[in-house]
């Protein structure tokens, strides 16, 4: 196996000179080479020589060469050690494979590797290294092909199974040895590169994928779209995404803890995972927003049944860590049928779709269209315009009377929101204030009403106007807003209004939405001295269990109950019902939208006696307010 270099020993045929006595001397020149003396001829000097010199001489030179022989020798032996030492000891593993694929020769680190306690062990045991081993077959031919055809293989990544049935990740060098231009064998060295191969895929874990779900994150999905719309492109078949948020998560991760939100977002991951029988990808893009490929689509009939089911998933009840509950949600769909659009337009399609939806309600999909394109672009432009209609000073504040009919003087007024746009006029609130919360910009612009409010209620008490409570519609987002009750204490105290001056209009949907939440933000408000309404009463599911453990101060009856009274008998039974249950409930009740005198009589005669509405006043603005305040409005 091993050629041997063994340094140069001297030449054979040197020459030994004889001195008088019988010990040879090998005379060498000033170069070290062997040299002849005296300085006559080999042959005449030998012919010259008695017999026995020459017998002498010929033992001399069988002597020589045995001792060469057994230098050789031992050169030979010293350099097989050294190369079997450096074969055995090596830290990586050396092998030769049979053309055939059975081991023939392997150092111990090779057999290590391959998780056998011994070089025997294991050619006594693997036979075919490519199929016993191998985790990927079709990896392995591939790599011989190109082994054969190059000759060379170098720095080749593969998985193997080794013997405790366990897997490695193998290093392999290789070349391919030829006679006669036929392999006979292959050569080469495998390093046990394991930990290497984990810690790149810890690092790839966390570069693309995400750590709660373990679901492709954000970079993979983008990838992964776009393999598949060239794989789509390419076999000319159509690509479905389907973006799906999950509402008010963020609210259930504030209120219930990361540990529980972490565990519903596994949970929802899982339950769109299963959606099986398709050929999808899931991933999760961030928050509680989440993504799924479909490849192979044609039409999007066929995605109907899938969004269903998926929405349908995760709809259904969850039960973890001591609670049982429901999450809803909305999906946006975008389809892509092999025309050049990219990914980037399709996930801001399938968002289009998904705003949409979110308009539609919970548990609802939208596909996107360009009609829905042209409602969000203008939603959209409608948003970018409030956002700079508070530093514009374009919002204003209008004041409506409530009045008492027993004293006939006003008992409070509502502010009530307006925005002047230089351009698209009076904005109605309908128009301004859902978008203003889904933007999130209802926040600020909340701020800004309660703090003109109550800075308006002091200065007219301060100039000696009759001192009214004023009322400030709250939004759900306000008040699951982390800080409110903060909030109120801080405008209170900045603007100098008493807090009994401030009355909170909630609506019945916000507090049922989160019951043990609301009930101590309530409590928290009630402490401080604020009054409390549920404005638009009877449109909501207020169960009268929890109306009498919230303890607010007050009811308003929504106007589309007073619209039709006394006429419509069904308004006008639900109206006295709502007044009744008020007063069982110790609760002050007041009527909105109240237009004419047949209204409010009917009002008074059922002992309703705060009144809003257009009958008395419309909503104006700041400067009418004074006069109005300084009115008796029933003599
Ligand atoms: P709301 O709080 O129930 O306010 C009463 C609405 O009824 C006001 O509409 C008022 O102008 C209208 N109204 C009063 N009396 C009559 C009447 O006799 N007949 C009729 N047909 N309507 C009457 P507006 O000002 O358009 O406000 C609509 C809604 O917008 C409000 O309903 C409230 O929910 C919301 N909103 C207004 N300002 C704010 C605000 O500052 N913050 C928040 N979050 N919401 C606001
Ligand atoms: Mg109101
Ligand atoms: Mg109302």
């Amino acid at each position: 196996m091993h050629s041997l270099g063994t340094g140069n020993p001297a030449p054979l045929d040197a020459e030994l000179s004889m001195d008088s006595g019988s010990s040879a001397v090998l005379r060498k020149d000033g170069r070290g080479r062997a040299k002849t003396s005296p300085a006559r001829p080999f042959v005449e000097r030998r012919r010259q020589r008695p017999m026995e010199h020459a017998w002498h001489e010929a033992l001399e030179s069988v002597h020589r060469l045995l001792i060469r022989y057994e230098e050789t020798n031992r050169l030979l032996t010293e350099a097989e050690e050294n190369y079997r030492s450096l074969f055995e000891s090596a830290p990586i593993g050396i092998f030769r494979i049979g053309s055939g694929g059975n081991p023939a020769i392997v150092n111990h680190a090779m057999a290590a590797i391959c998780g056998y306690d011994s070089p025997e062990r294991m050619l006594a045991e693997v036979s075919n290294i490519g199929e016993q081993m191998f985790v990927d077959h079709e990896r392995w031919s591939n790599f011989m092909r190109v082994l054969h055809a190059t000759g060379l293989q170098c720095g080749i990544e593969a998985e193997i199974n080794v013997r405790s049935g366990a897997r490695k990740w193998v290093q392999l060098n290789v070349r391919a040895v030829r006679e006669e231009g036929r392999i006979v064998h292959y050569e080469g060295t495998a390093e046990d590169i394991t930990d290497r191969k984990k810690a790149e895929e810890r690092i790839r874990q966390l570069a693309y994928y995400d750590l709660v779900t373990g679901l492709p994150n954000r970079p993979l999905f983008e990838e992964r779209l776009t393999e598949a719309l060239s794989a789509a492109r390419w076999k000319g078949q159509g690509v479905a995404l389907l973006l799906l948020e999950v509402d008010r998560f963020k609210m259930i991760n504030d209120s219930l803890g990361k540990i529980f939100g972490d565990r519903l977002l596994q949970e929802i991951a899982e339950r769109i995972r299963t959606v099986a029988g398709r050929n999808l990808t899931v991933a999760r893009l961030g928050g509680a927003e989440f993504a799924i490929i479909l490849e192979e689509v044609k039409t999007a009939r066929e995605v109907e049944p899938i969004a269903r089911q998926v929405i349908a998933k995760v709809g259904s009840e969850y039960s973890f860590l001591g609670h049982s509950f429901n999450v809803s949600c909305v999906m946006g769909i975008s389809m892509f049928s092999g025309d050049g659009r990219d990914s980037h337009t399709l996930v801001e399609r399938a968002d289009v779709a998904l705003y949409s939806a979110k308009e539609h309600g919970p548990n609802e999909f939208q596909f996107f269209s360009s009609e829905i394109d042209n409602q969000i672009r203008e939603r959209l432009r409608l948003e970018n315009a409030l956002r700079l209609a508070l530093e514009r000073n374009e919002l204003f504040l209008v004041y409506q009377v409530q009045v008492n009919t027993r004293t006939g003087g006003v008992s409070g007024l509502e502010a009530l929101l307006r925005w002047k746009h230089p351009e698209l006029g009076q904005v109605p609130p309908s128009e301004f204030i859902g978008i203003a919360e889904s933007s999130g910009l209802i926040l600020p612009i909340g701020e800004w009403v309660l703090r003109t409010a109550c800075t308006q209620a002091r200065r007219w008490q301060d100039a000696g106007l009759p001192a009214v409570p004023v009322a400030v519609n709250v939004s759900a987002i306000q008040l699951r807003h982390h800080g409110f009750c903060e909030l109120i204490r801080r405008v209170l105290g900045e603007t100098g209004l008493e807090a009994r001056y401030l009355e909170l209009e909630l609506t019945e949907g916000l507090l049922m939405s989160n019951v043990d939440v609301m009930f101590l933000l309530i409590q928290e408000l009630r402490e401080m001295g604020v009054k409390l309404a549920i404005d638009d009463f009877g449109t909501g599911y207020s169960s009268l269990n929890y109306l009498r453990q919230f303890k607010v101060n007050r009811l308003k009856i929504d106007r589309s109950f007073v619209r039709e009274v006394p006429e419509n008998s069904d308004d006008a039974a639900i109206t006295t019902a709502i007044i009744n249950m008020a007063k069982a409930l110790n609760l002050d009740v007041l009527a909105e939208g109240v237009e004419n005198i047949e209204q409010l009589d009917f009002l008074r005669a059922q002992n309703c006696y705060e009144i809003q509405g257009y009958y008395f006043s419309r909503p104006v603005a700041v400067d009418q307010v004074v006069e109005q305040l300084q009115t008796t409005f029933i003599q």
